[in-house]
């Protein structure tokens, strides 16, 4: 295999391996128009994958729950009392072979996958602008901040980094959006997965709180800041979203008359 790959370096120079599987790269970026994306840096990204691993991507190009973009019908966004963000919307459906890229992502922490994943997470913000009528180009003037949903620092020490502010930044730099830090998460919970819905909700509740340094504050307080975007990587039900967004709202004196609004953005639905 690996010889193989040598040989084909020596043989076709003009070629470029695949940013996820490493094979070789067959056709040209000019054919590999089935990116949905426009911005072009993230554009980029997404030609360097190989026709196979592009076609195993699950993109939600059709959200059916217009509250958090799930591509089939949603008891979540149902159930829940009462939602504190505009909208959400996700890139992919979280299915099997999503769940290994994010893997391989959270636990190596590989700098292509890093991209990669950002690049996807341009679609669901992309297809955030398209519903508000907003052109890419002009993003950064209808959204004042991207802002991601923090970490536990014990989750932090863990694993040295938090995918969805790496992924907010990237997409602030595509598409010249501020990043700010506006939230911190004030205690570690269990392992999000293994609890019931019930006890998921009951526990984001005081999980998240505004950022106490004067100058987060200044900025949240600031009336320019109105439209926020709100990043995180994987959607299960929305409680964590939701937290963060009614703590974000929060940042006005009356939180009943609050103007800020957010807009959800994450890589996966699962
Ligand atoms: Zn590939
Ligand atoms: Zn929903």
């Amino acid at each position: 295999m690996l010889g193989w790959v040598h040989i084909g370096k020596w043989f076709r120079p003009a070629a470029e391996p695949c940013l996820l599987c490493g094979q070789w790269l067959r056709s040209s970026p000019s054919e590999r128009r089935s990116v949905p994306v426009r911005m072009e840096q993230p554009r980029r990204v997404l030609m360097q994958l190989c026709d196979a691993c592009m076609a195993s991507i699950p993109w939600i190009r059709r959200p059916i729950c217009l509250t958090c973009g799930r591509a089939e019908a949603c008891g979540d966004c149902a159930r829940r009392r009462e939602t504190h963000f505009v909208r959400s919307r996700s890139a992919v459906r979280y299915d099997a072979s999503m769940k290994a890229w994010l893997a391989l992502y959270k636990y190596r922490g590989h700098e292509r996958l890093e991209l990669l994943l950002s690049a996807m997470l341009a679609f669901a913000f992309e297809r955030m602008c398209l519903e508000r009528g907003v052109s890419v180009r002009q993003a950064s003037s209808y959204f004042h901040a991207v802002v991601s949903v923090p970490l536990a620092d014990e989750r932090l020490e863990e694993r040295g980094f938090n995918q969805a502010d790496r992924m907010a930044s990237a997409l602030a730099r595509w598409y010249g959006l501020k990043h700010e830090h506006l939230l911190s998460r004030l205690h570690h919970t269990e392992k999000q997965s293994l609890k019931s819905r019930r006890s998921r909700m009951l526990d984001m509740q005081g999980n998240f709180a505004l950022s106490a340094s004067s100058g987060r504050l200044a900025v949240l307080r600031s009336s320019e800041l109105r439209r926020i975007v709100l990043i995180d990587d994987i959607f299960t039900t929305g409680s964590t979203m939701n937290e963060c967004a009614r703590v974000l709202r929060m940042a006005r004196p009356s939180f009943a008359e609050s103007d800020i609004q957010v807009y959800g953005v994450l890589w996966a639905r699962s």
